[in-house]
Parts: C-alpha cells; sequence; structure tokens
C-alpha cells in the first residue's frame, strides 16, 4: 500500500470510529434514555455516513457495527427477556427511485435463486412513530408483552402493557395456538401527547421532545399507576414466534388479527404493483396531516410469505420489507413573538412568530396557535423555545414549549391579547361569558378581509385568493362580497398585475359563481355558526331566503343539526340592517336565493338524513351532497339514530364507527346512486 492511500484509509478508519462513536452515544439518549439530543434526520445521516463508508470499505465492518445491530441494550431496572425470534429494523427509502430500485434488487436476488420474474403482491402500512412491541400469547391468554430493545432481548413490561384498553388479554376464539407472539407498535396520539404536554407543564414537570419519546417513557416506566394516567394506544402489524399456526401472506396475518380484535389500520390495503404501491406511499403523505397519530412514513412488505422466506434477512433489516420514510414533521425553534389578529367574526386569533425552521421540507417562520384559550393552555412564552408541528399541507401549529423549557422557574410574563385591534386600533372588548378578547368594529379592514376571503372561497371562485383580496381592498374597489360582481375586467387589466387573459378568466369565475345553490350561498355570506352543512340544511329547511328571513328563532331550530342557542346566534346576525342590506344587494347581482330540486317531503330520499365519511371513488363530498339534496335528503356532519344511511369511502372516520355502533346502515358510492335513483331500498 502506498503511504497516500494508507493515510487516505486511516483516515477512514478513524472517521468511522468517530461516527460508530457518536451512534453509540445517540442510540443510547435514544432508546434507553428516551431523551435524544438530535433530530432522526440528523442521526440518520450520521447512520448513512457510516453505511457509505463500510460499503467501500467492508473491511472496517464489525459485528458491533451500529449498522448491525438493531436499538441499544437496555439498563434499566425492568426485568430483560429474550425474544423468540429476534425483532429487526427496517431499511430505509426515500423516494420513488429507491424504492423501484429495492423492488429490483428482491428479484435479482430471486433470480439467483432460480425464481424469474416473480410476482410480488406488497402491503402498504402506515409506519406508526411509536415503539414496537411483542405480545406473547400462550394458549390464548396474554402471558408476556415486552420492548423491542436490542432486538435480541427486551424489557419486560407486560405490567404497562396491560392498562392499554385495545390489547386483548385473551384472543378471540375457540381453539387458540398454543403459542403465538403478536408485534405491532405502542404510541401515544397527537391530542393525548399535547394534553400530556400541557400537564406537565402546568406541574412544572419537563416536557416530552414528541409523541414517541413520550410513548416510550410511559411504557417503560415501572410504575403501571403512571402508565395508566398517560393514554397509550396500539395498532397490530404482524406475527413473530408462532407454533401449529402459520400464515401464509401478510394481508392474511392482517385479516387474522382483526378477526381476533387486534387493532389493525383500516387503511392497510393489499397492492399489486409496483406503481400502486408509490401512489399509495404519496397518498399517505398527504394525507399525514390529518390523522391523529404521527407516522414517519409508510412500510411496504412483500405479501407472500414464501417469497418472504426466501428473501431473508440482510444484516438487521429484513430484505422483504422497506420503510419509504417521510421528512420529519417536528422541529425545535425559537418562539419570537405572538402577534394578533382578528377573525371573521372579530375573535382575536394567536399566532406564532419563530425563528425560521425546517420542518417536512418547507421554512417555516409563522404558525398558529389557534385561539386564546389554546394559547394559555399551551403555556409557551415568547424568548423560549417551542416544539412545532408540520405535516402535508396543514398549516403549521406550535405543539407544546420544548423539553425542559416549561420547569424553569423564572419565565417571561404569559403572553396576553392586545389592548386594542392591532389592525384597526379598536379597543378591544371581552363579551361577557365569553373566553375570547374580540375586536368589536365590524367594519375592522382586517375583519372584512377575513370574510371576504371567507366568501371567495365559498362560492369557489378562482382566480381570487387572499393576495387579490387585499389588492382590490387597497384599492378601494371592494368592500362587501357584492362589489366582486361590479368590479371592471377592463379596470382590473390596466390597474392590477392581471394579464388579458386571467382578468377574463376570472370575470367568467365570477359570473360562474352565481350559480352557486342557495345553500353555498347561505354558508358564503359568514354567518357565524353557518357551516357548509348547516348552509344547505338551512335553504332545503325554508326554500326561500325571505322565508328563512322572516322564521323566528324557533322555526330556525327545526332545522337539523341546529339546537336552540345556534337557532337564536343564526336569526339574530340575519336580523342585522347590515346583512340584510348585503343579502339584497347580493339577490340584485343574481345570486341564488331560492333553493332548487323536490321540496322536502318528496323526492326518492324525501326526509332522509345522510353523514357521508371517507373519500368516494368518483364523487366529491360536494358532488355527494348535491345529489343527495336534489333527490330530496338531507346531510348532516354527525352520526345519530336519525341518520338514515353512512357512505362510507376510503378512508373512513370515526364516523364508521359511530354508525356500526348505533346500527346504522353503512352503504358505498354504488348503493348511493342506486337509492338516488330510486332503484335501492
Ligand atoms: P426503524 O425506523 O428502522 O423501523 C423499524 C420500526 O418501525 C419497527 O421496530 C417498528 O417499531 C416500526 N414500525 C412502525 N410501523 C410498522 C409496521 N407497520 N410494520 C413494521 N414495523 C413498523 O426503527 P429503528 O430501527 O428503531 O430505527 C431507528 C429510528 O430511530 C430512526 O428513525 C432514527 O432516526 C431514530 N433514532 C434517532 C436517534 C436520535 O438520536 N435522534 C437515535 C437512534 C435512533
Amino acid at each position: 500500500m502506498s503511504k497516500a492511500s494508507g493515510d487516505r484509509r486511516g483516515g477512514v478508519e478513524q472517521r468511522a470510529g468517530e461516527v460508530r462513536r457518536a451512534l453509540e452515544y445517540h442510540n443510547y439518549r435514544y432508546y434507553v434514555l428516551d431523551d435524544p439530543e438530535i433530530e432522526d434526520d440528523q442521526y440518520d445521516a450520521l447512520l448513512d455516513e457510516l453505511r457509505a463508508i463500510e460499503r467501500d470499505h467492508p473491511e472496517l465492518i464489525s459485528p458491533d457495527s451500529p449498522t448491525q445491530r438493531v436499538g441499544a441494550e437496555p439498563v434499566s431496572e425492568l426485568v430483560k427477556v429474550s425474544h423468540l425470534q429476534p425483532m429487526l429494523s427496517l431499511g430505509t427509502v426515500r423516494s420513488e427511485e429507491e424504492l423501484r430500485s429495492w423492488i429490483q434488487r428482491m428479484r435479482n436476488f430471486l433470480a439467483r435463486e432460480g425464481i424469474e420474474a416473480p410476482q410480488f403482491e406488497f402491503v402498504a402500512e402506515p409506519k406508526i412513530d411509536g415503539l414496537a412491541i411483542s405480545l406473547l400469547y400462550r394458549d390464548g391468554v396474554l402471558e408476556r408483552g415486552a420492548t423491542r430493545g436490542n432486538g435480541e432481548v427486551g424489557e419486560d413490561v407486560t405490567h404497562n402493557l396491560r392498562t392499554i384498553p385495545s390489547i386483548p388479554l385473551r384472543l378471540e376464539m375457540r381453539n387458540p395456538p398454543a403459542l403465538i407472539e403478536v408485534r405491532g407498535e405502542a404510541y401515544m396520539s397527537l391530542p393525548d401527547f399535547a394534553a400530556l404536554n400541557e400537564r406537565q407543564a402546568a406541574a412544572g414537570l419537563s416536557t416530552f421532545r414528541n409523541p414517541r419519546n413520550s410513548a416510550a417513557g410511559t411504557i417503560r416506566q415501572l410504575d403501571p399507576k403512571l402508565a395508566s394516567q398517560r393514554p397509550l394506544s396500539f395498532w397490530a402489524y404482524g406475527v413473530g414466534a408462532a407454533e401449529a399456526i402459520s400464515f401464509p401472506t401478510q394481508w392474511g396475518t392482517l385479516q387474522w388479527l382483526r378477526e381476533r380484535r387486534f387493532p389493525v389500520h383500516p387503511d392497510v390495503v393489499l397492492l399489486s404493483s409496483e406503481e400502486e404501491v408509490v401512489e399509495r406511499c404519496r397518498e399517505w403523505e398527504a394525507r399525514r396531516g390529518s390523522l391523529d397519530f404521527e407516522i414517519d412514513g409508510v412500510v411496504i412488505k412483500v405479501n407472500d410469505a414464501e417469497f418472504q422466506r426466501r428473501l431473508g434477512v440482510v444484516g438487521r433489516e429484513p430484505r422483504w420489507s422497506m420503510a419509504w420514510k417521510f421528512a420529519p414533521t417536528t422541529a425545535v425553534t425559537k418562539l419570537n413573538e405572538i402577534g394578533w389578529n382578528p377573525g371573521k367574526f372579530g375573535d382575536l386569533h394567536p399566532y406564532a412568530v419563530l425563528e425560521p425552521v425546517t420542518v417536512g421540507g418547507v421554512t417555516v417562520k409563522l404558525a398558529t396557535l389557534h385561539n386564546e384559550e389554546d394559547l394559555a393552555r399551551k403555556n409557551i412564552r415568547p424568548g423560549e423555545d417551542v416544539i412545532v408541528l408540520r405535516a402535508g399541507d396543514v398549516i403549521p401549529q406550535v405543539l407544546s414549549p420544548a423539553p425542559h423549557m416549561a420547569e424553569r422557574s423564572i419565565r417571561p410574563d404569559r403572553p396576553q391579547p392586545p389592548a386594542n385591534c392591532p389592525i384597526c386600533g379598536t379597543e378591544t372588548v371581552k363579551p361577557d361569558g365569553s373566553v375570547f378578547t374580540k375586536c368589536p368594529n365590524r367594519n375592522c379592514p382586517g375583519r372584512r378581509w377575513q370574510l371576504l376571503k371567507h366568501f371567495v372561497g365559498a362560492m369557489d371562485i378562482d382566480g381570487l385568493g387572499e393576495k387579490q383580496v387585499s389588492l382590490f381592498m387597497e384599492l378601494g374597489w371592494v368592500q362587501t362580497a357584492a362589489d366582486f360582481y361590479r368590479l371592471d375586467p377592463g379596470q382590473i387589466e390596466q390597474r392590477t398585475g392581471f394579464g388579458e387573459v386571467s382578468a377574463r378568466k376570472l370575470a367568467a369565475a365570477i359570473e360562474a359563481s352565481k350559480r352557486q345553490p342557495f345553500g353555498g350561498v347561505l354558508y358564503a355570506l359568514g354567518i357565524e355558526e353557518v357551516g357548509e352543512v348547516t348552509g344547505r340544511n338551512l335553504a332545503n329547511q325554508f326554500r326561500t331566503i325571505d322565508a328563512l328571513l322572516s322564521a323566528s328563532p324557533d322555526e330556525i331550530e327545526a332545522t337539523p343539526g341546529v339546537g336552540p342557542k345556534m337557532a337564536t346566534l343564526i336569526h339574530d346576525q340575519l336580523a342585522d340592517p347590515q346583512m340584510r342590506a348585503l343579502i339584497e344587494d347580493l339577490r340584485g347581482q343574481g345570486l341564488r336565493f331560492e333553493q332548487e330540486g323536490p321540496p322536502p317531503g318528496e323526492g326518492p330520499l324525501a326526509d332522509k338524513t345522510f353523514v357521508l365519511t371517507g373519500t368516494l371513488p368518483n364523487l366529491t363530498r360536494e358532488q355527494a351532497t348535491e345529489r343527495i339534496v336534489a333527490a330530496g335528503g338531507k346531510v348532516t356532519g354527525s352520526v345519530s339514530r336519525k341518520t338514515a344511511y353512512v357512505v362510507a369511502g376510503a378512508g373512513p372516520g370515526s364516523k364508521l364507527v359511530q354508525a356500526e355502533r348505533l346500527g346504522v346502515p353503512v352503504i358505498d358510492e354504488d348503493g348511493l346512486r342506486e337509492l338516488v335513483d330510486g332503484r335501492g331500498t
């Protein structure tokens, strides 16, 4: 070896040693102390670096390298237990390209085994960000629950796992196998995590960095009473060791688990092509922000157990399974200040001005704090570090103070709402009995901007967004929603950045919005408590604006989904002269203030109430609603005994569970079409 290459090698060897030591240290903080110092992507970058070094210099691989091991040695006082079958880690891909090359690698591997062109099916499951758990059932009874630990040896945490209500203590079956090990993820839901951090902060205790950490800390508590105060949940995703029972496919395993009453995520699907896998991963990524638990990716598994067996394990990772990882959604950053903005009805909404930070691949500078009550509960202070959450397309939000912030004894004052509206300067008020501070000025430009923004959104006017609304307000062209219908395309073109084509398009979109049905117009008006569903129900109930305007609160209360308080509030807002003037103005512009379709009591769906959940294959929610309403039915937002049908599509939420509980019939899109056409029952 020449001196130069010897030096180079020495340098690489030294670097490998450094990275290994760093990884070991961070493993310890993460797996043993549940108190990581660095973000996961920083850890992953170190691991990638070590993998690259070892790939180029295989002679440097040692059996104790962090690339060859799972987790870390547990050192708590919990009893150590050996796993009957090792609990492995997962390989990682971060892009479509990497995913496809993984599948190609499997094909190549099987080809060397003499299996040409294998027909793979895949199961795609959410990668829940919690910790892996093994549950051992002997003769159908839960005997032992353990953490993964270092993959070979974990910790006995049966006492705490028993406190998770969704973990069956007994298998739901007649002749249970002599032994079966169910595997899954214990996790803390986002609402439970936020509530726990709020409680910790209120008690002057340190908060947790993320839901995974608090779940890990909870599971490894010695005292089950403490664990039971911190709500944990569980999703099952596989079977480890088993006697006298075998599973030919992953899909079959999940079905079996479901039937034994283990919680298996309802959106896990069986897929038959690479394209479907890619599509599904992207779907999960887009949905990520709307889930009530954190996922850090999707796990893709080859369905066929025979293929799995042949593909085997490399290092600490099965070859037949892969994690498509998303960018992390939480980050810690400094809260610089809290700003306030009036909403449509004057309530001042707080927002966080942050030290810019990258979350989910995007730089975040502002985050919502929802409302005053939420802000108080979050117990955060300007000048301190906070945890920011940004998932999918959802607006970033501040989750809680960062760990160690809440336990400080000397902290800045709690942030308070301003004495004057930051937009119009009017003195703010806190109406009796309200928890929210308000800007009482109905002509506050901030409030008007919100109302106008809401109007263009609700009326679905393409080409009119926040920016354009601000611009038209600044130019003095738009004061009320009716002014949009008086805009002059020629003037728009001359005075704004709009070109001729886009000015014409905008004019056409504004004109088209006149065809919005009556219910949509009611929603767009910006009446407190009148959302999309209530708008439609009011339209169905009263049929014309004149009937609605002359209705008493009692009559309004007869509308589905409207209670007494709401009815009075709606009545009073409609009686307001400014609202009446706006309605007349819009009516003069040709907007629809009468309901079309059959009157109540007529049509195939007369008097039937529907609830929609999940995504239908062909109809959007609006289209489905329009069809139901056109056939004489009603749509409400929540399932009750009065609900005639729940229409469920892909990814249904708790409404489906509620329907099953109340025995409300559940139909799909085809079922709905049949009913609408008068062919169904
Ligand atoms: P992993 O991310 O490699 O994936 C394996 C784990 O995925 C399983 O053990 C299981 O817990 C989980 N999982 C979730 N849903 C699953 C499903 N449907 N099917 C199968 N498994 C599922 O887990 P790992 O080996 O613990 O990887 C290390 C992770 O921990 C990385 O994200 C890494 O960034 C992080 N880490 C961070 C630090 C730090 O200091 N920040 C230190 C160590 C590790």
